[in-house]
């Protein structure tokens, strides 16, 4: 530990912690969180409660009243500012990610490195959120539309990324003139306190206006209250299908607007004509990185009988290289699963495997010893199944890998849309036409397809996120900034006559 924590401004970390000057939703009780890396507990966090989530939601309405009318490219600058902020704190954030969460600290890094990207990507945007002109079909009127902020923006976010999911949407939101007000997972707070503390330099320094950007520590029963609250226009939710489904449902009751970002189940398809090595290190990356707990993260692989067991033997000396321990010391490549509960499920989803017929060709198994004292060190394991099985069909956020055969390119891209979930998708191959079916209409139905690469790793550039039971939204790059505003189409008579669309007459 080198004081990576006191870096980043947090101080008494047991007596509790309310994050700087934007946080106001304290309640008095303390939500503890514990480092899985170590079983440490490393902070002790205030919670909010109904009163604080009514007072977090008044003062973000305040602060939109002032913030709207400050021009994009002004938010967008303080935006830029909070890219620099990141860039100086890069290194002590990414230790708290690693250490709170138990990702490698190479991801960390490369998560807070998302965050400095989708400030650059947010700041360009914040000049460019852009409306078309259409032509009239009156004569003398001019036609167009332009794009208006919503009002507070919920974010509520899962544990895997415990920092750029939240800037993903926070960055984007902000230029485009909404305040935010974000609950982050109840198993990584003081990631966010440490992102709201860094914020709030910034915001005080341009004298932003107070409730812009808000945090809320709390769990299941404070998300459900915000899907609910019918002052709050938009709420991003990342996090399991069974929370997506209780969210989208309760914020469609009040006709709010959802962006929903839900589990996955994604598939990389290695064909005969793969560059082999190619598709070891894309597929064994995809599926042990940050210990299997990416929405990205590779569950199964669909490989050409002709090469199935060639690249089985592959697969399983890939494995057998593997080291497992802290995520903190650069050697290893696996870390710990976030909590025990997870550990529990990753145990019952091996036994389920065996009992549906599957047979394991690298064993799973919990670590033990000093050096895994956390008890959340797991064994990626890989097992030969049949598709159809359920737990095949389920997400088990744990490194599980299920391996299948295919023997036509039709009959793999069925098999891969074959599950509930439609998140990311791989082929790895060097047939042209291979390629082209995957990415046509009859290929891949995931929000993201991708050749001679893996399923993890998406870039903030293109917009992210899935089909089917992972929910349908949109965030980060491209145009997925339209879902943070509202459209008007706003039509202008500059003539001395009034006429009426589609040529109606209307004699008075
Ligand atoms: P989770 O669903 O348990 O919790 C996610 C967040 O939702 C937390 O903040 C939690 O407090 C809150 N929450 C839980 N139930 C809720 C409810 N009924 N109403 C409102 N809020 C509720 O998920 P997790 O274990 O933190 O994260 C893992 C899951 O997240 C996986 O399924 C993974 O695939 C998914 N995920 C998806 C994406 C994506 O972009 N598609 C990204 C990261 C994680």
């Amino acid at each position: 530990m080198d004081g990576f924590i006191e870096k980043l401004g947090i101080r008494s970390v047991n007596q509790g912690i309310s994050a700087g000057q934007h946080y106001m939703g304290s309640t008095g009780s303390l939500l503890t969180s514990y480092s899985p890396v170590d079983g440490s507990q490393i902070a002790r966090v205030y919670l909010a409660d109904a009163d604080g989530l009514d007072t977090v939601v008044r003062k973000a309405e305040e602060a939109f009243l002032q913030w709207r009318t400050w021009p994009a490219p002004k938010r967008g600058d303080i935006v830029r500012q909070i890219g620099n902020k990141l860039r100086e704190f890069k290194l002590p954030l990414a230790k708290l990610v690693s250490y709170e969460m138990g990702k490698s600290l190479q991801e960390g890094l490369g998560e807070v490195q998302e965050m400095i990207d989708i400030c650059d990507f947010a700041t360009g945007l914040s000049r460019q959120l852009c409306g078309v002109t259409m032509q009239s079909e009156r004569p003398g009127h001019r036609m167009y539309e332009q794009w208006h902020p919503l009002g507070p923006t919920a974010i509520i976010t899962a544990f895997n990324f415990p920092v750029s999911v939240w800037s993903w949407n926070a960055m984007i939101a902000w230029v485009c003139g909404n305040t935010a007000i974000w609950k982050p997972s109840e198993k990584a707070p003081l990631c966010a306190v440490a992102c709201q503390n860094l914020v709030a330099g910034v915001f005080a320094e341009n004298h932003v206006p107070e409730g812009v950007s808000c945090l809320l520590t709390g769990g299941r029963e404070l998300g459900e209250r915000i899907a609910r609250e019918p002052r709050i226009p938009l709420v991003s939710a990342t996090g399991s299908t069974a929370m997506g489904r209780s969210v989208g449902a309760a914020v469609a009751s009040r006709l709010g607007r959802s962006i929903l970002e839900l589990g996955g189940n994604n598939a990389v398809i290695i064909s005969k004509e793969a560059d082999l090595e190619l598709a070891i290190r894309a597929s064994v990356f995809g599926a042990v990185g940050t210990a299997g707990q990416r929405c990205t993260s590779t569950r199964r692989l669909i490989i050409h009988e002709a090469i199935y067991e060639n690249f089985k033997e592959k697969l399983i000396t890939a494995y057998r290289q593997l080291k497992i321990g802290d995520p903190l010391e650069e050697e290893n490549h696996v870390g710990p699963l976030i909590d025990k509960k997870a550990v529990d499920n990753y145990l019952e989803a091996i036994e389920a495997c065996k009992q549906q017929g599957g047979t394991f060709v690298v064993e799973g198994g919990v670590l033990q010893g000093e050096a895994f004292k956390s008890g959340c060190y797991v064994k990626p394991c890989v097992a030969e199944v049949a598709p159809q099985m359920p737990i095949v069909q389920r997400e088990t956020f744990a490194p599980i890998l299920y391996i299948m055969k295919y023997s036509s390119i039709e009959e793999a891209i069925a098999l891969q849309n074959g599950v509930p979930q439609g998140l990311s998708s791989a082929l790895i191959t060097l047939n042209i036409r291979e390629m082209e079916l995957f990415f046509s209409s009859s290929g891949s139905d995931c929000g993201i397809a991708n050749i001679n690469m893996g399923t993890s790793g998406a870039e903030i550039g293109g917009a992210f996120g899935g089909e089917k039971a992972t929910g349908g939204g949109r965030e980060s790059g491209s145009d997925a900034w339209k879902n943070y505003m509202r459209r008007q189409t706003n039509t202008i008579n500059w003539s001395e006559s009034l006429p009426l669309a589609q040529g109606i007459v209307f004699g008075v």
